[in-house]
Protein backbone atom coordinates (compact mmCIF):
# COMPACT_ATOMS: atom_id res chain seq x y z
CA UNK A 1 0.00 0.00 0.00
CA UNK A 2 1.70 3.59 -1.17
CA UNK A 3 1.89 5.58 1.43
CA UNK A 4 2.58 9.03 2.09
CA UNK A 5 5.81 9.91 4.67
CA UNK A 6 6.75 13.32 6.49
CA UNK A 7 10.30 14.55 6.64
CA UNK A 8 10.16 15.86 10.41
CA UNK A 9 13.32 18.56 10.01
CA UNK A 10 11.98 19.73 7.05
CA UNK A 11 8.45 18.82 6.48
CA UNK A 12 8.81 17.63 3.35
CA UNK A 13 6.73 15.00 2.26
CA UNK A 14 7.52 11.52 0.11
CA UNK A 15 5.53 8.84 -1.51
CA UNK A 16 6.78 5.53 0.17
CA UNK A 17 5.32 2.89 -2.83
CA UNK A 18 7.01 -0.16 -2.84
CA UNK A 19 7.94 -2.03 -6.31
CA UNK A 20 6.82 -5.88 -4.44
CA UNK A 21 8.39 -6.97 -8.01
CA UNK A 22 12.09 -5.43 -7.54
CA UNK A 23 14.34 -7.17 -4.80
CA UNK A 24 17.40 -4.88 -3.23
CA UNK A 25 19.80 -7.08 -4.91
CA UNK A 26 18.79 -6.35 -8.86
CA UNK A 27 19.86 -3.05 -8.35
CA UNK A 28 23.59 -4.30 -8.32
CA UNK A 29 22.81 -6.02 -11.23
CA UNK A 30 21.54 -2.90 -13.52
CA UNK A 31 25.16 -1.49 -12.44
CA UNK A 32 27.56 -0.57 -15.26
CA UNK A 33 30.54 -2.58 -14.33
CA UNK A 34 33.75 -0.16 -14.20
CA UNK A 35 36.79 -0.75 -15.84
CA UNK A 36 39.28 -1.59 -13.45
CA UNK A 37 41.59 1.98 -13.06
CA UNK A 38 45.47 1.96 -12.96
CA UNK A 39 47.01 3.05 -9.51
CA UNK A 40 48.71 6.02 -12.04
CA UNK A 41 47.13 7.62 -14.88
CA UNK A 42 49.46 10.12 -17.01
CA UNK A 43 47.65 13.30 -17.51
CA UNK A 44 45.18 13.09 -14.88
CA UNK A 45 46.13 16.51 -12.34
CA UNK A 46 45.45 14.86 -9.18
CA UNK A 47 47.78 11.88 -9.69
CA UNK A 48 51.08 11.98 -7.67
CA UNK A 49 54.08 14.01 -9.53
CA UNK A 50 51.75 15.88 -11.43
CA UNK A 51 51.11 17.96 -8.83
CA UNK A 52 52.06 21.60 -11.19
CA UNK A 53 49.18 20.88 -13.02
CA UNK A 54 46.59 22.04 -10.33
CA UNK A 55 47.22 25.60 -8.32
CA UNK A 56 49.18 25.72 -5.46
CA UNK A 57 48.05 23.68 -2.36
CA UNK A 58 46.17 25.15 0.25
CA UNK A 59 46.05 22.22 2.47
CA UNK A 60 48.89 18.87 2.25
CA UNK A 61 48.52 15.62 4.33
CA UNK A 62 50.56 14.85 5.56
CA UNK A 63 53.14 18.17 5.70
CA UNK A 64 56.42 16.38 4.76
CA UNK A 65 57.05 13.25 2.79
CA UNK A 66 54.70 11.87 0.97
CA UNK A 67 51.38 13.43 0.41
CA UNK A 68 48.14 11.03 0.82
CA UNK A 69 45.65 14.16 0.79
CA UNK A 70 46.10 17.42 -0.83
CA UNK A 71 43.51 20.31 -1.34
CA UNK A 72 43.44 22.79 -4.44
CA UNK A 73 41.83 25.88 -5.18
CA UNK A 74 39.70 24.40 -8.27
CA UNK A 75 40.82 25.49 -11.66
CA UNK A 76 37.18 25.28 -13.28
CA UNK A 77 35.05 26.60 -10.57
CA UNK A 78 32.03 27.96 -11.11
CA UNK A 79 32.53 30.82 -8.52
CA UNK A 80 35.68 33.43 -7.80
CA UNK A 81 37.66 34.80 -4.37
CA UNK A 82 38.26 37.89 -5.76
CA UNK A 83 34.87 39.30 -6.25
CA UNK A 84 32.75 41.69 -4.07
CA UNK A 85 29.09 40.52 -2.82
CA UNK A 86 27.40 43.71 -3.71
CA UNK A 87 23.89 43.21 -5.22
CA UNK A 88 22.90 44.95 -8.19
CA UNK A 89 20.08 45.30 -9.98
CA UNK A 90 18.73 44.02 -13.62
CA UNK A 91 16.03 45.55 -13.79
CA UNK A 92 13.34 45.00 -11.23
CA UNK A 93 15.96 41.52 -11.09
CA UNK A 94 18.94 41.24 -8.46
CA UNK A 95 21.88 39.92 -8.56
CA UNK A 96 25.37 40.03 -7.52
CA UNK A 97 28.99 38.89 -8.76
CA UNK A 98 30.00 35.22 -8.36
CA UNK A 99 31.78 35.64 -5.53
CA UNK A 100 32.95 32.02 -3.73
CA UNK A 101 35.33 30.13 -2.61
CA UNK A 102 35.75 26.30 -4.54
CA UNK A 103 37.94 23.92 -3.85
CA UNK A 104 39.03 20.01 -4.37
CA UNK A 105 40.06 17.62 -1.77
CA UNK A 106 42.08 15.16 -4.02
CA UNK A 107 41.64 12.16 -1.08
CA UNK A 108 44.75 10.02 -2.27
CA UNK A 109 47.38 10.21 -4.12
CA UNK A 110 46.22 6.97 -5.89
CA UNK A 111 43.82 6.91 -9.13
CA UNK A 112 42.87 3.66 -8.20
CA UNK A 113 41.19 4.19 -4.93
CA UNK A 114 38.02 5.32 -3.48
CA UNK A 115 36.26 6.50 0.16
CA UNK A 116 34.43 2.96 0.20
CA UNK A 117 38.05 0.91 -0.03
CA UNK A 118 40.45 2.79 1.42
CA UNK A 119 41.68 1.90 5.24
CA UNK A 120 40.32 3.66 8.13
CA UNK A 121 42.80 6.05 8.73
CA UNK A 122 43.07 7.17 5.24
CA UNK A 123 39.53 7.79 5.01
CA UNK A 124 39.83 10.04 8.65
CA UNK A 125 42.59 12.05 6.67
CA UNK A 126 40.50 12.87 4.29
CA UNK A 127 37.55 13.98 7.23
CA UNK A 128 40.29 15.83 9.03
CA UNK A 129 40.92 17.89 5.90
CA UNK A 130 37.24 19.00 5.14
CA UNK A 131 37.46 19.73 8.87
CA UNK A 132 40.82 22.06 8.98
CA UNK A 133 39.49 23.67 5.60
CA UNK A 134 36.04 24.43 6.72
CA UNK A 135 37.56 25.75 9.96
CA UNK A 136 39.86 28.15 7.63
CA UNK A 137 37.22 29.50 5.53
CA UNK A 138 35.06 30.25 7.51
CA UNK A 139 37.29 33.15 8.95
CA UNK A 140 36.30 35.02 5.45
CA UNK A 141 33.68 37.19 6.85
CA UNK A 142 31.96 37.45 3.48
CA UNK A 143 31.46 33.42 3.94
CA UNK A 144 27.99 32.46 5.09
CA UNK A 145 27.63 28.57 4.09
CA UNK A 146 30.16 25.97 3.26
CA UNK A 147 29.11 22.89 1.55
CA UNK A 148 31.56 19.77 0.89
CA UNK A 149 30.52 17.11 -0.85
CA UNK A 150 31.86 14.12 -3.13
CA UNK A 151 30.14 13.12 -6.29
CA UNK A 152 30.78 9.87 -7.31
CA UNK A 153 30.45 8.57 -10.95
CA UNK A 154 28.91 9.90 -14.48
CA UNK A 155 25.63 10.03 -12.90
CA UNK A 156 26.87 11.87 -9.85
CA UNK A 157 28.22 14.44 -11.82
CA UNK A 158 31.67 13.93 -12.13
CA UNK A 159 33.56 12.14 -15.40
CA UNK A 160 37.38 12.48 -13.36
CA UNK A 161 37.85 9.61 -11.78
CA UNK A 162 40.32 10.34 -9.44
CA UNK A 163 39.12 10.17 -6.20
CA UNK A 164 38.30 13.67 -4.97
CA UNK A 165 35.74 15.38 -3.30
CA UNK A 166 35.32 19.67 -2.90
CA UNK A 167 34.17 22.15 -1.28
CA UNK A 168 32.21 24.90 -2.06
CA UNK A 169 31.62 28.27 0.20
CA UNK A 170 29.15 31.01 -0.56
CA UNK A 171 28.37 34.48 0.75
CA UNK A 172 24.40 33.14 0.30
CA UNK A 173 21.98 30.51 1.91
CA UNK A 174 19.65 29.83 -0.53
CA UNK A 175 15.92 29.22 0.37
CA UNK A 176 16.89 25.49 -0.36
CA UNK A 177 18.81 25.51 2.81
CA UNK A 178 17.50 28.38 4.97
CA UNK A 179 13.82 26.95 5.22
CA UNK A 180 14.99 23.89 7.12
CA UNK A 181 16.83 25.99 9.60
CA UNK A 182 13.43 28.35 9.92
CA UNK A 183 11.73 24.44 10.92
CA UNK A 184 14.08 23.68 13.40
CA UNK A 185 13.92 26.91 14.90
CA UNK A 186 10.21 26.62 15.60
CA UNK A 187 10.69 22.89 16.81
CA UNK A 188 12.34 24.42 19.09
CA UNK A 189 10.98 26.96 20.34
CA UNK A 190 7.68 24.41 20.40
CA UNK A 191 9.35 21.54 21.86
CA UNK A 192 12.70 22.75 23.83
CA UNK A 193 15.26 20.37 21.81
CA UNK A 194 16.91 20.15 18.68
CA UNK A 195 14.65 18.30 15.86
CA UNK A 196 17.55 16.42 14.70
CA UNK A 197 18.42 15.06 18.17
CA UNK A 198 14.70 13.79 18.34
CA UNK A 199 14.66 12.49 14.99
CA UNK A 200 18.08 10.49 15.77
CA UNK A 201 16.11 9.31 19.18
CA UNK A 202 13.31 8.39 17.58
CA UNK A 203 15.14 6.16 14.88
CA UNK A 204 17.02 4.52 17.44
CA UNK A 205 14.46 3.25 19.38
CA UNK A 206 12.26 2.08 16.07
CA UNK A 207 15.71 0.25 15.20
CA UNK A 208 14.31 -0.97 11.77
CA UNK A 209 16.06 1.48 9.58
CA UNK A 210 19.51 1.72 11.38
CA UNK A 211 22.39 0.32 9.62
CA UNK A 212 25.33 1.11 11.54
CA UNK A 213 25.43 2.15 15.18
CA UNK A 214 28.57 3.10 17.05
CA UNK A 215 29.01 4.87 20.16
CA UNK A 216 28.92 8.33 18.88
CA UNK A 217 27.28 8.00 15.47
CA UNK A 218 24.42 6.40 13.86
CA UNK A 219 24.06 5.55 9.97
CA UNK A 220 20.07 4.81 8.70
CA UNK A 221 18.00 5.13 6.45
CA UNK A 222 15.77 7.57 7.41
CA UNK A 223 11.79 7.34 7.68
CA UNK A 224 11.36 9.26 4.77
CA UNK A 225 13.91 8.60 2.31
CA UNK A 226 13.22 10.22 -0.84
CA UNK A 227 14.98 7.41 -2.89
CA UNK A 228 16.01 3.89 -2.57
CA UNK A 229 19.11 3.37 0.05
CA UNK A 230 19.40 7.02 0.82
CA UNK A 231 21.66 6.89 3.77
CA UNK A 232 22.48 9.25 6.30
CA UNK A 233 25.05 9.33 9.26
CA UNK A 234 24.39 11.68 12.37
CA UNK A 235 26.33 12.47 15.54
CA UNK A 236 24.41 11.40 18.52
CA UNK A 237 25.99 14.23 20.85
CA UNK A 238 24.27 17.91 19.44
CA UNK A 239 26.24 19.67 17.39
CA UNK A 240 25.83 22.02 14.90
CA UNK A 241 28.79 22.22 12.61
CA UNK A 242 31.00 19.74 11.35
CA UNK A 243 33.56 21.64 12.77
CA UNK A 244 33.11 20.81 16.44
CA UNK A 245 34.15 16.98 15.84
CA UNK A 246 36.72 15.86 17.65
CA UNK A 247 40.06 13.77 16.46
CA UNK A 248 38.25 10.75 17.96
CA UNK A 249 34.92 11.50 16.62
CA UNK A 250 36.66 12.04 13.44
CA UNK A 251 38.41 8.59 13.23
CA UNK A 252 34.67 7.10 14.07
CA UNK A 253 32.78 8.94 11.98
CA UNK A 254 35.71 7.61 9.24
CA UNK A 255 34.82 3.74 10.32
CA UNK A 256 31.28 4.30 9.88
CA UNK A 257 31.45 6.32 6.74
CA UNK A 258 33.71 3.60 4.99
CA UNK A 259 31.25 0.78 6.44
CA UNK A 260 28.36 2.46 4.54
CA UNK A 261 29.81 3.16 1.30
CA UNK A 262 31.45 -0.32 1.38
CA UNK A 263 28.18 -1.74 2.01
CA UNK A 264 26.61 0.48 -0.58
CA UNK A 265 29.22 -0.47 -2.97
CA UNK A 266 29.51 -4.37 -2.64
CA UNK A 267 25.44 -5.05 -2.23
CA UNK A 268 24.50 -2.27 -5.16
CA UNK A 269 27.38 -3.10 -7.21
CA UNK A 270 29.42 0.32 -6.64
CA UNK A 271 26.83 2.93 -7.82
CA UNK A 272 27.11 6.22 -8.40
CA UNK A 273 26.43 8.53 -5.15
CA UNK A 274 26.33 11.89 -4.09
CA UNK A 275 27.05 12.85 -0.45
CA UNK A 276 27.28 16.22 1.75
CA UNK A 277 28.07 17.12 4.43
CA UNK A 278 24.75 19.97 5.50
CA UNK A 279 26.17 21.94 8.09
CA UNK A 280 25.52 24.73 10.20
CA UNK A 281 25.97 28.68 8.40
CA UNK A 282 28.68 30.40 9.63
CA UNK A 283 27.78 32.19 13.00
CA UNK A 284 25.61 28.99 13.51
CA UNK A 285 27.69 26.73 14.83
CA UNK A 286 26.84 27.11 19.03
CA UNK A 287 23.13 27.16 18.56
CA UNK A 288 21.12 24.87 19.99
CA UNK A 289 18.40 23.60 17.37
CA UNK A 290 20.74 22.96 13.93
CA UNK A 291 22.65 19.29 13.90
CA UNK A 292 25.18 18.62 11.18
CA UNK A 293 25.06 15.62 9.12
CA UNK A 294 26.06 13.55 6.30
CA UNK A 295 23.61 12.32 3.44
CA UNK A 296 24.42 10.20 1.22
CA UNK A 297 22.34 9.16 -2.16
CA UNK A 298 22.91 6.51 -4.69
CA UNK A 299 21.72 7.98 -7.92
CA UNK A 300 19.71 4.95 -8.55
CA UNK A 301 16.52 6.92 -9.92
CA UNK A 302 16.49 10.07 -11.08
CA UNK A 303 13.27 12.70 -10.40
CA UNK A 304 11.18 13.19 -12.96
CA UNK A 305 8.33 15.50 -13.62
CA UNK A 306 6.07 14.43 -10.84
CA UNK A 307 9.30 15.17 -8.44
CA UNK A 308 10.08 18.14 -10.26
CA UNK A 309 6.53 20.02 -10.39
CA UNK A 310 5.55 18.79 -6.96
CA UNK A 311 8.95 18.54 -5.11
CA UNK A 312 7.48 15.20 -3.55
CA UNK A 313 9.79 12.02 -4.42
CA UNK A 314 8.54 9.05 -4.90
CA UNK A 315 10.71 6.29 -3.43
CA UNK A 316 10.09 3.04 -4.48
CA UNK A 317 12.21 1.12 -1.66
CA UNK A 318 10.72 1.19 1.71
CA UNK A 319 13.75 2.70 3.56
CA UNK A 320 13.25 -0.73 6.33
CA UNK A 321 14.29 -2.66 3.29
CA UNK A 322 17.08 -0.67 2.33
CA UNK A 323 18.87 -0.25 5.88
CA UNK A 324 18.13 -4.59 6.38
CA UNK A 325 19.55 -5.41 3.27
CA UNK A 326 22.38 -2.82 3.84
CA UNK A 327 22.90 -4.64 7.34
CA UNK A 328 23.19 -7.90 5.95
CA UNK A 329 25.69 -6.75 3.52
CA UNK A 330 29.37 -8.03 5.36
CA UNK A 331 31.62 -8.65 3.32
CA UNK A 332 33.59 -8.25 -0.12
CA UNK A 333 35.25 -4.67 0.16
ZN1 LIG B 1 44.79 10.34 -11.01
ZN1 LIG C 1 20.85 18.08 17.93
Amino acid sequence: MPEFRQNQATKEWVILAPDRGRRPDEFSREQKKREPLPSYQEGCPFCVGNEAETEQAVYTYPETGNWQVRVVPNKYAALKADLSTTRTRVGSFLAAKGFGIAEVVIEHSRHDTTIGVMEVDEVANVLGAYRERHFKIRDNDKINLITIFRNHGPRAGTSLEHPHSQIIATPIIPPHVRYPLEQAVMHYDEHGSCVYCDMVSEEIRQGERIIVDSDNFVAFCPFAARSPFESRIYPKRHMASFISTSDDEVSELAWVLREVLGKLRHGLGDPDYNYVIRSSPIGDEDTRHLHWYMVIIPKISIPAGFEIGSGIYINTVAPEESAAFLRMITEGR
